[in-house]
C-alpha cells in the first residue's frame, strides 16, 4: 500500500523489508511455532499465555493492592479466559485500548458418554466444535487434550499424542473399493456427526468368556493413569485435535502450517505486541477469549461479564472505588481491535472471493470493516471515523495492511466477537492475519503478515 498516491496499491511485506527485518520475521516464526505447539486446546493456550507473561514480568491482578503507569498485570478466569494489561499514565476509567482475540479453534469434543466398544475396538463418541468441515477429521492422527473431574473433585489434566512418544487416536475412513455409496452423498454430509468415532484401543481385557472387554481394558488404563472411572467422563472437557507440530511450509519457509491459526496467531501476535509496550498514554489491554467458535455465550465467552469485572477491579485499585456506571463509561471510552483472522485469497478456488476484496497471503494484516452474512446480516460494521483513526495509526507507523471481506456477497459469511464489545457503546474494527484452508485441522498463514500483525497491534497499543 503506498500513502498519498491517487491510486492505492497494495504491495507485498516482502518488498517493503530489508534483510535485518527478514530474520526477525523467521525469528518470530519460530517463537510462534512453540506457541502453537503448546497451545493447542483453549485451556493450554490461556496456560502458555500467563506462563510466558509472568516470564515478562506480569503479576495476578488479584493479588496487587494499587495500580500504577507501567504496572503489568494479567487474570486468568476459569482456565479459559486471559487479560493482560500493561497500565497507562491516564486512569482505566478514561478507557483503554484493547486487542481481543479468541483462544478456542474448531476440534472434536468428547461426549459426556463416550466410551463404547465394537467390532473388536473400543472407540469414543465425540460431538464436533465449531465449524468444522467433517469429512478433514477422518484418517488422521490425533491427539486428546483436556481435563477430567473426579468424584472426589480433584482435577486431572489429560494430554496424549503430542509427544512423539506417545499414541495417537484415529477415526477411520472408508476405503475407496467400497465407497460407492458414500461417494454420492454431499461434501457436506460426506462423514456424518455420528461417524466421528476415534478407536482408543484394540486390546482385550481377560477372559474369552467376559464382556464389553476392549472398553474395560481401556478403563482400567485410563484408572491406572489418571484414578478415573467411568463416570467420571460426565464431569470432563477433552477434545480431540490433530496431533503433530506446526511446520513451515514451501522450500523458502515463508508461511506456516498449524491446528488453531484462527484464532491463536492473532492471540500470539497481540501478546507479543503487548511484551513490547512497556510506556503508553492509555492502558493496553491484550483479551483473550474462548467459545468464539461457537458464539461467544457463556462465562467464558465474549457475551459473559468477565472483562467488565476485570475493568471495574482495575478502576476499583486506582479510586478505591467502582460502581456499574463506571465500567460502562470506561467500556465507551475505550477502543478494541477485534483481531481475529480473515479468510485469505484461495488460488484452488478463486471463484468464491472478490478478488479487489479479499486478502492475501503476504500483503499483511487485514482490516475488516464489516464480516457478517448476505446483506451485512450479523455483522460490526465499523464506522468510517474509527476505520480512519486505525488506517491513520497503521500509516503513521509504517504498517503494511490490506484491507478485505469474507468472500464475494452471497458466498457465505461470518462473525467474530466485534458486534459484542461494540453493543457496549465501545469503538471496534476487525483487523487480523490472513489464513488459508481456515477451521481445517491445519491452516496456513504468512510469516510476513504474522510480523506485521504484530507491528499493527503494538502502534495501537501506543495510540491515544
Ligand atoms: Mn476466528
Ligand atoms: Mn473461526
Amino acid at each position: 500500500m503506498q500513502k498519498n498516491e491517487l491510486t492505492v496499491k497494495y504491495g507485498l511485506v516482502w518488498d517493503a523489508l530489508d534483510e535485518a527485518q527478514r530474520a526477525e520475521v523467521m525469528a518470530m516464526g519460530e517463537d510462534y511455532k512453540a506457541f502453537m505447539d503448546a497451545s493447542k486446546t483453549e485451556r493450554v493456550c490461556a496456560d502458555e499465555i500467563v506462563r510466558r507473561a509472568k516470564e515478562a514480568g506480569f503479576v495476578d491482578l488479584n493479588t496487587v493492592t494499587e495500580l500504577k503507569a507501567g504496572d503489568k498485570v494479567y487474570s486468568l478466569a476459569r482456565g479459559k479466559n486471559v487479560t493482560l494489561a500493561v497500565i497507562g499514565k491516564e486512569e482505566v476509567a478514561k478507557g483503554v485500548n484493547i486487542v481481543g482475540s479468541h483462544i478456542d479453534s474448531p476440534r472434536l469434543d468428547l461426549k459426556q458418554n463416550p466410551l463404547y466398544e465394537d467390532g473388536g475396538m473400543a472407540l469414543i463418541k465425540t460431538h464436533y466444535y465449531g465449524g468444522v468441515r467433517k469429512y478433514q477429521w477422518v484418517a488422521l492422527p490425533l491427539a486428546l487434550y483436556g481435563v477430567v473431574v473426579l468424584a472426589d473433585g480433584s482435577m486431572v489434566n489429560v494430554s496424549v499424542g503430542d509427544d512423539e512418544n506417545d499414541p495417537v487416536f484415529y477415526i477411520s475412513d472408508l476405503l475407496p473399493h467400497l465407497a460407492a455409496d458414500q461417494n454420492k452423498r454431499t461434501l457436506a454430509e460426506g462423514v456424518a456427526g455420528e461417524e466421528l468415532n476415534a478407536i482408543v484401543g484394540t486390546l482385550p481385557m481377560g477372559e474369552e468368556k467376559e464382556e464389553v472387554r476392549f472398553k474395560k481394558n481401556v478403563l482400567k488404563m485410563l484408572n491406572e493413569k489418571y484414578g478415573m472411572v467411568e463416570e467420571d467422563f460426565v464431569s470432563a472437557e477433552l477434545e480431540l485435535v490433530p496431533a503433530g507440530k506446526a511446520r513451515d511450509v514451501g522450500f523458502d519457509r515463508g508461511s506456516i502450517a498449524a491446528h488453531g491459526h484462527d484464532d491463536r496467531v492473532c492471540a500470539y501476535t497481540s501478546m507479543q505486541a503487548l511484551f513490547e509496550t512497556t510506556e503508553c498514554e492509555k492502558t493496553a489491554v491484550a483479551l483473550f477469549v474462548d467459545k468464539e467458535e461457537v458464539g461467544s455465550n457463556g462465562n467464558t465467552g465474549m457475551h459473559s461479564r468477565y472483562f467488565a469485572n476485570v475493568i471495574g477491579t482495575m478502576i476499583e485499585l486506582q479510586r478505591g472505588t467502582c460502581n456499574g456506571f463506571d465500567i460502562d463509561r470506561a467500556m465507551a471510552k475505550s477502543a478494541l481491535l477485534s483481531s481475529d483472522v480473515a479468510a485469505a485469497f484461495d488460488p484452488n478456488y478463486p471463484s468464491v472471493a472478490d478478488p479487489r476484496n479479499t486478502s492475501y497471503l503476504g500483503k499483511g494484516v487485514t482490516i475488516v470493516k464489516y464480516t457478517g452474512s448476505r446483506g451485512k446480516g450479523g455483522c460490526n460494521d465499523a464506522n468510517a471515523e474509527f476505520v480512519g483513526k486505525v488506517r491513520k495509526i497503521m500509516n503513521d507507523a509504517g504498517v503494511i495492511w490490506q484491507t478485505s471481506e469474507l468472500g464475494k456477497v452471497d458466498q457465505g459469511g461470518g462473525g467474530t466477537i466485534a458486534f459484542i464489545l461494540a453493543n457496549a457503546d465501545m469503538d471496534v474494527v476487525d483487523i487480523g492475519v490472513p489464513v488459508l484452508s481456515m477451521h481445517a485441522p491445519f491452516e496456513v498463514i504468512s510469516k510476513a503478515d504474522l510480523y506485521m500483525t504484530a507491528k499493527a497491534y503494538k502502534a495501537f497499543y501506543l495510540s491515544k
